[in-house]
């Protein structure tokens, strides 16, 4: 519509024709629907009412017209207002319409032409032919449906409009068909009467548009409402329940715990039911219950109150807060409030505690959960009650670890966990203090005699292999046991003993246990102390190399030198490699300081004159980081020592574990031109198989068994034995810690090849080596007699 035509379309109806819609839109369409909606539903009464008007004017004036015309007026009427009652018949059958086209509009204003046409001709047909009290009849009738047309009709004020206009001016034909004072009077009247209907009209037909449009707009925030609704009761945690004098009204959410819900109905004052959830598939805590209980008779707000419940689906929890309802006459009428299913919140809480008690990984108890057990037992204080504290360690289970990977490592100590559960009884705890640490706080062992045969049964159990992954793995325990009784007040004490004894256990070879003495605190105190400055000793320069002779029995002159190392403590002085040795290689930093002695030792000897070779102690350690042969070949290049200059000594110790290993390392360093030497033999196992599972180059007999042999006419035996053997093999034979002639004697006889001893020199400084060499070529007494015994031999 152009902008004219909508001020005059304005102007005459007083409204915008489309409403401020688009035309084309869906509520453009919807519109439509309800203003023809709103005429058929009272388009029965209208049609009837004017049937009435219809039989009224045709009996009232059948004789005042000739002919049959006023009886096909009433006719043509009477057609039409059967359709209409057809129509409305068959658009009530039809039902709601939910949206209409302009050609609505358009059937309507056709009708009301129709219509309005029919009834605009009878006053001019009548008019001139009747009395002036019957005209009268016929305005009125006129202004009547006029007023009922304006009713029926407004929703669509074009129908509307061409209705009162054609009754309008059918009407005002008709009394200017009489031109008199009266029916001027009369027309003045009608028109203004008119145009006041015309304005009424509009005003109806626009309230009926702008409410009819706000309908809309409600109904779509309705549906947007509902789906939030839904959505957020399908999936919000929280809820609304309400709940009134007699019982529950409503609870939200139909899967909140039905127990809980009929559990509800019991709180109402009229059913005091005591047994809570007997017969409900969940039990409830009662006294959460009860404190609801309390609130609703006290008729007082409260908030987060938390029932669980426990049953076949697993523990929930929701938190509830409420407040009295008062209805008109400010008479209590229940509560009303929100819930919140807090199950996960919960059982996230409940996972922080247990894991603030537990170890993550097997459930046993933790550090700080057992230290709180010891503590509340010894403030029990039960003085006829003696138990113990366990502390135990895993022996080998950093190399499962290495070389199984963690995941390996973490199922090995699930089933450690397992067997030491096993022999312990359900009052004691058995706690992971973390990594292959383990405790346990046993109640039912309290004497030497008890704790000594559990901790065989734990030593035993946890030894047996494990079979992990379709993988066979060996670990052990080693295990300090402090009593109650004896070994402290407090459960730092009590597990620090505990850890002292087992301190000790390690030291003295693993797998094994140990019950706490009151020394161990200074030894493990002072060893502790001692660790702590090794590491730092490289470092620092405190490590030093001395080089002790050794002699050979033919040539009698040093044919070379041992390197031993020495440590030089800033306040304890020198400390002996017998003490400092061990803790390095328990404490794996051997590997570090036996590559220092070898390239100190190496640097030093390619010094010397090319007759005298250097020997270096080697730990079993330096052998399991596969690593050596390429150390070792490394330092002869930087050093420029050649490779049959240098002699690498080794114990039998190292062929206890990793034999392929060791063995192929051996062998590569054989090829190399390195010398490889059995040290310390006659002590330990001195199993002769080992002599047999490698070309070893020399023998060198312990001090202990050298020593031995001027009195203990079996260890002389035994010498004359290996000496033998050696020989056979064409290994030479190296008899350590030679401190008398006497020895030397009968060293000689059995065919030592190399002697190394006080009696030949101490071990010596770097600075001192030359000087030692230079006195060498000078006879001495000593020597002298050396020379003469070897004669005699
Ligand atoms: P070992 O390899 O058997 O070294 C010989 C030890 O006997 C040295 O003790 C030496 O001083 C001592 N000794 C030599 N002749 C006599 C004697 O006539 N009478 C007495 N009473 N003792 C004698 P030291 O230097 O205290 O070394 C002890 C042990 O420490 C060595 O025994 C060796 O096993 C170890 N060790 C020393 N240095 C190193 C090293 O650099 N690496 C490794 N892995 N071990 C070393
Ligand atoms: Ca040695
Ligand atoms: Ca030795």
């Amino acid at each position: 519509m152009s902008k004219s035509g909508k001020n005059i379309s304005k102007w005459i109806f007083g409204y915008n024709s489309d409403f401020g819609l688009d035309p084309e839109s869906s509520d453009a369409g919807r519109l439509r629907a309800c203003q023809m909606a709103a005429i058929v539903n009272t388009s029965v009464l209208t049609i009837l009412a004017k049937l009435t008007c219809v039989f009224v004017v045709y009996f009232t004036f059948r004789d005042s017209l000739s002919g049959w015309l006023l009886g096909y007026w009433a006719f043509a009427l009477c057609v039409f207002g059967a359709l209409g009652l057809i129509h409305a018949y068959q658009s009530k059958a039809r039902g709601l319409i939910l949206t209409a086209s302009p050609r609505a509009y358009v059937k309507a204003i056709n009708a009301a032409a129709c219509s309005g046409g029919l009834w605009a001709v009878m006053p001019i047909m009548l008019y001139p032919n009747i009395s002036v009290e019957e005209r009268v009849i016929i305005i009125a009738i006129m202004s009547g449906l006029m007023g009922g047309g304006v009713l029926s009709l407004n929703t669509v004020p074009k129908a509307m409009f061409v209705w009162l206009f054609l009754l309008t001016s059918g009407s005002v034909v008709a009394l200017l068909q009489n031109p008199t004072p009266v029916n001027y009077m009369l027309l003045c009247l009608l028109v203004v009467y008119a145009i006041a209907l015309l304005r009424a009209g509009n005003t109806m037909a626009s309230t009926f548009a702008k409410n009819t449009i706000a309908g809309f707009e409600l109904s779509r925030q309705k549906d947007t409402i509902n789906v939030l609704l839904k959505d957020f009761a399908e999936n919000a945690h929280d809820w609304l329940w309400e709940i009134n004098k007699i019982g529950m009204v409503s609870i939200g959410k139909e899967d909140f715990l039905r127990s809980l819900k009929a559990e509800f109905n019991t709180i109402s004052p009229g059913d005091q039911r005591g047994n809570y959830g007997t017969e409900h598939h969940q039990t409830l805590n009662m006294r959460s219950l009860d404190e609801l209980r309390n609130y609703y008779n006290a008729h007082k707000s409260f908030r987060d109150i938390v029932i669980s419940s426990f049953g076949s689906e697993g523990a929930k929890w929701v938190s509830l807060s409420g407040k009295p309802i008062y209805n008109d006459k400010n008479e209590f009428a229940g509560f009303r409030g929100v819930a919140s299913d807090i199950t996960d919140k919960k059982k996230s809480e409940e996972r922080i505690a247990y894991l603030a008690h537990n170890d993550a990984l097997t459930g046993l108890v933790n550090r700080a959960n057992f230290s709180r057990a010891l503590d509340d037992l010894l403030q029990a204080n039960e003085a006829n009650l003696d138990w113990s504290v366990f502390y135990l360690d895993l022996d080998g289970f950093k190399a499962v670890n290495d070389t199984h990977g963690h995941s390996m490592g973490d199922n090995l100590l699930l089933e450690v966990a397992k067997r030491l559960k096993r022999p312990v009884s359900d009052k004691d705890i058995v706690a992971r203090l973390g990594g292959d640490e383990f405790a346990i706080l046993c109640k039912s062992a309290g004497s030497i005699q008890s704790v000594s045969t559990l901790a065989e049964v734990l030593l035993k159990e946890v030894g047996k292999p494990y079979n992990i992954n379709e993988k066979l793995l060996d670990i052990g325990v080693s295990i300090g046991i402090a009593l109650r009784n004896s070994d402290g007040s407090d459960a730092h004490t009590l597990l620090n003993n505990a850890d002292l004894a087992l301190y000790r256990a390690k030291a003295e070879g693993r797998g094994t246990f140990r019950l706490y003495e009151h020394q161990m605190d200074e030894i493990v105190k002072e060893r502790r102390s001692l660790e702590g400055d090794l590491k730092k000793a490289l470092k620092n320069g405190e490590l030093s190399l001395c080089y002790q002779p050794l002699i050979s029995a033919r040539e009698t002159k040093t044919v070379s030198f041992e390197a031993l190392a020495r440590w030089t403590h800033p306040e304890r002085g020198s400390i002996s490699p017998a003490d400092f040795i061990p803790i390095a290689e328990a404490m794996g930093i051997i590997t570090e300081i036996g590559e220092w002695v070898l390239r100190e030792a190496c640097q030093e000897a390619s010094n010397w004159p090319d007759t005298i070779s250097v020997a270096v102690n080697l730990s079993p350690q330096q052998f399991q980081s596969g690593e050596l042969v390429e150390t070792v070949s490394r330092v002869l290049d930087e050093t420029g020592l050649p490779p049959k200059r240098l002699e690498l000594e080794i114990t039998e110790s190292l062929f206890i574990e990793n034999t392929d290993q060791v063995m192929q390392s051996l062998n590569a360093l054989k090829e190399m031109g390195v010398s490889i030497s059995l040290d310390d033999f006659g002590t330990g196992y001195s199993s002769l198989s080992y002599l047999l599972k490698f070309p070893f180059d020399k023998l060198k007999i312990d001090r202990s068994l050298v020593n031995s042999i001027s009195h203990d006419e079996n260890a002389k035996n035994v010498l004359e034995a290996i000496t033998k053997l050696a020989s056979i093999m064409k290994l030479t034979v190296t008899a350590e810690g030679v401190e008398s002639l006497e020895q030397i004697k009968i060293l000689l006889n059995m065919h030592c090849t190399h002697f190394q001893g006080f009696l030949f020199g101490k071990p010596l400084k770097r600075d001192e080596l030359s000087a030692f060499l230079i006195q060498e070529t000078i006879p001495k007494p000593d020597a002298m007699e050396f020379s003469e015994t070897r004669k005699t031999a």
